[in-house]
């Protein structure tokens, strides 16, 4: 599933050569020196070591990943490392320098993970700017979403500013309030809070052409105001509106019933019955948190999700490798760095149609059969005992279709307990007293939890912009929200939407990442304004819509384009709305600098 390597150095070969059996002996003379290696690093106290020139970095680095670093990654895998710093990312340019005289603010909606970023990088660069934060602190998803359980699924090693880099998580999946108080911290530390609005919400948009400024109306907690500002960045999320099931009788339920992005903590499970509707990501963590609490708990299951053997997402950080990353030079960058790459193309290939193959609804090539027998593998390792489970819980899907969900066991143990039901026959309504399953089937709750998502395809709302021409950008996306490079909106000028349309991750990297590569281009554009003395940019209508016509094809030879299971991935128009199927290094390379051609620049 990876490539194989430790990163505790190459079980291969800097060629990517798998080392044959007879040599790992060698693997233990390799550890063995990397040991002597520590010990003469304590004992002659020899201090930091030289920082690695450009020919070091490229052997060190094709050694780390266990195959030989292409030359084309290097300049973007030189910036993840981050060896000396930040300065590689960093804005190189400054508003006092470019445009001294010019009065310029952006305003940025939203505080959570990417806000932070645009505004640290807009500070750096010295143009002013006001986050408008709806929520009463900044952390977004990981303030909002407080379920029990809830969790990051990709190493926070690897999850975390480029430019914020943290040795000491104590898990190698930290729960939630870990990681809003990481974002919060980085929120201070960078001196951001003082620009932060919080309980402000951003109501509507709309670009003043005689100005070349953006009107934001703002409800805030003195009332609503008015605020003009010369761009404007979203950063509202895609995975922040709760997504309520459209199932009959859902008002007539007579106890307490929440979302799980809206946890009401007020509310006892214990020695309740407990229906959950939804097996996603957020389900398949609290269910097994509220399984130890509740009297009954009955799983409404309408598609099995694949899971991931993860077995150490529940794990604190072994101390021996806490050490490691907190006391060898450069260590963690490494760990960093090699989680990085591990992830960055990652499971791409697996998730790729071979048209030859032919793919079907099992798998879309072979790779991707191999995938599935391996994951198949364990939901018997783990659920082999019970047929009757093991049977529902086997997705019929092409893996990697939908978002995986990571699990060390927990899931399967979960659902064979005594008081644990998981139904996977479809719900027909909602009732006073519970829910009704079509085969006439009433499951008696107490309490109802959705964890049924989010409205991920309804981009930006209930946020209203107007661009050019009065334009409203709902009405012109009209459920098919599109953007040039997932950033950019023709007639939308001095607008960047910060993880818009096409830049979600499914197998490939850490959503930071993306992050940070669209407020580099971001702020890059503001640059050429400033620079330039243009007033407003934004695309032309012919390269935006070449490039998304790039975009559904490559989408439509992915896993999740070519599957018909239901996802988030997808919008009403059954278009892959939300993914990126292209490689890290490709969104990176697209999002180095606007070229001026690519503009309507006035
Ligand atoms: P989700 O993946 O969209 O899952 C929603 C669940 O509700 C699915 O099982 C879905 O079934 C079910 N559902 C929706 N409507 C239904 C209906 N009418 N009847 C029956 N079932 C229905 O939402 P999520 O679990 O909140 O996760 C969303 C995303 O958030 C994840 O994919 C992930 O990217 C992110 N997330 C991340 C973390 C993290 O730790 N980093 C944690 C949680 C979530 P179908 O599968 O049939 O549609």
């Amino acid at each position: 599933m990876t490539n194989g390597v430790s990163a505790h150095g190459a079980r291969r070969g800097i060629t990517g050569v798998t080392a044959p059996p007879l040599l790992s002996a060698l693997n233990i003379v390799s550890l063995g020196a990397e040991i002597s290696a520590l010990r003469r690093f304590r004992d002659e106290r020899r201090g930091v070591p030289a920082r690695p020139t450009e020919s070091d970095l490229r052997t060190i680095m094709s050694y780390s990943v266990g195959s030989l670093v292409s030359d084309r990654y290097l300049p973007l895998l030189r910036e993840e490392l981050a060896l000396e710093g930040d300065h590689l990312r960093a804005p190189q340019w400054s508003k006092s320098a470019v445009a001294p005289d010019r009065a310029f603010v952006v305003a940025i909606v939203g505080a959570g993970m990417s806000g932070i970023a645009a505004a640290h990088r807009l500070q750096q660069a010295g143009v002013d700017y006001v986050v408008f934060e709806k929520n009463d602190d900044v952390g977004g998803t990981w303030y909002e979403n407080s379920y029990p359980g809830c969790r990051v699924d990709v190493q926070n090693h690897m999850y975390s500013y480029s430019f914020a880099q943290k040795h000491d998580w104590p898990n190698y999946f930290s729960p939630r309030h870990v990681l809003h108080d990481y974002f919060r911290q980085c929120a201070h530390e960078f001196g951001l809070l003082t620009h932060v609005q919080l309980r402000s919400e951003v109501v509507s948009a709309t670009w003043q052409e005689s100005s070349a400024t953006w009107e934001l109306v703002v409800r805030g907690p003195d009332g609503v105001r008015t605020v003009h500002v010369n761009a404007l960045m979203s950063a509202v999320g895609q995975l922040n509106r709760p997504k309520f099931p459209d199932i009959a009788g859902r008002e007539s339920f007579a106890g307490p019933s929440f979302h799980s992005a809206e946890w009401d903590h007020s509310v006892p499970l214990a020695g309740r019955r407990v229906a959950v509707i939804g097996t996603g990501a957020s389900a398949c963590q609290f269910i097994p948190e509220i399984a130890a609490q509740v009297d009954e708990l009955v799983v409404f299951q309408r598609t099995a999700p694949w899971l991931i053997p993860a077995p150490r997402i529940h794990d604190s950080v072994d101390p021996g490798f806490g050490w490691l990353l907190g006391h060898v030079p450069f260590y963690a960058q490494w760990y960093r760095f090699w989680l990085f790459w591990r992830g960055a193309e990652g499971m791409l290939p697996a998730a790729t149609v071979d048209l030859a193959y032919p793919p079907t609804e099992r798998a879309v090539s072979a790779l991707n059969d191999e995938t599935r027998k391996l994951l198949t593998a364990w939901l018997e390792m783990t659920a082999g005992d019970d047929p009757e489970l093991l049977a529902k819980i086997t997705p019929n899907y092409p893996p990697l279709s939908k978002r995986f969900v990571l699990d060390n066991g927990v899931w399967a143990a979960t659902l064979k307990q005594p008081h644990v039901t998981l139904v996977s026959t479809a719900i027909d309504r909602i009732e006073t007293d519970g829910v009704r399953t079509r085969d006439g089937v009433l499951h008696e709750a107490d309490v109802l939890i959705y964890g049924t998502g989010f409205q991920a395809s309804r981009f930006l709302t209930p946020m209203k912009v107007v661009g050019r021409g009065g334009v409203d950008l709902h009405e012109q996306w009209s459920g098919d929200a599109r953007a040039y490079l997932g950033i950019v909106v023709p007639g939308f000028p001095n607008f960047f939407c910060l993880y818009g349309p096409n830049t979600n991750i499914v197998v490939n990297g850490s959503i930071i990442y993306f992050s940070e590569c669209e407020v580099h281009y971001a702020v890059e554009c503001v640059r050429l304004l400033l620079e330039k003395g243009y007033g407003s940019l934004e695309p032309q209508r012919d390269v935006h819509d070449a490039y998304n016509a790039k975009i559904d094809e490559a989408n439509r030879l992915r896993t999740w384009g070519f599957s018909k299971v239901s996802s988030w991935y997808k919008n009403e128009t059954g278009r892959t709305a939300q993914n990126w199927p292209f490689t890290v290094l490709e969104f990176w390379e697209q999002t180095r600098a606007p070229n001026p051609d690519d503009y309507v620049l006035v």
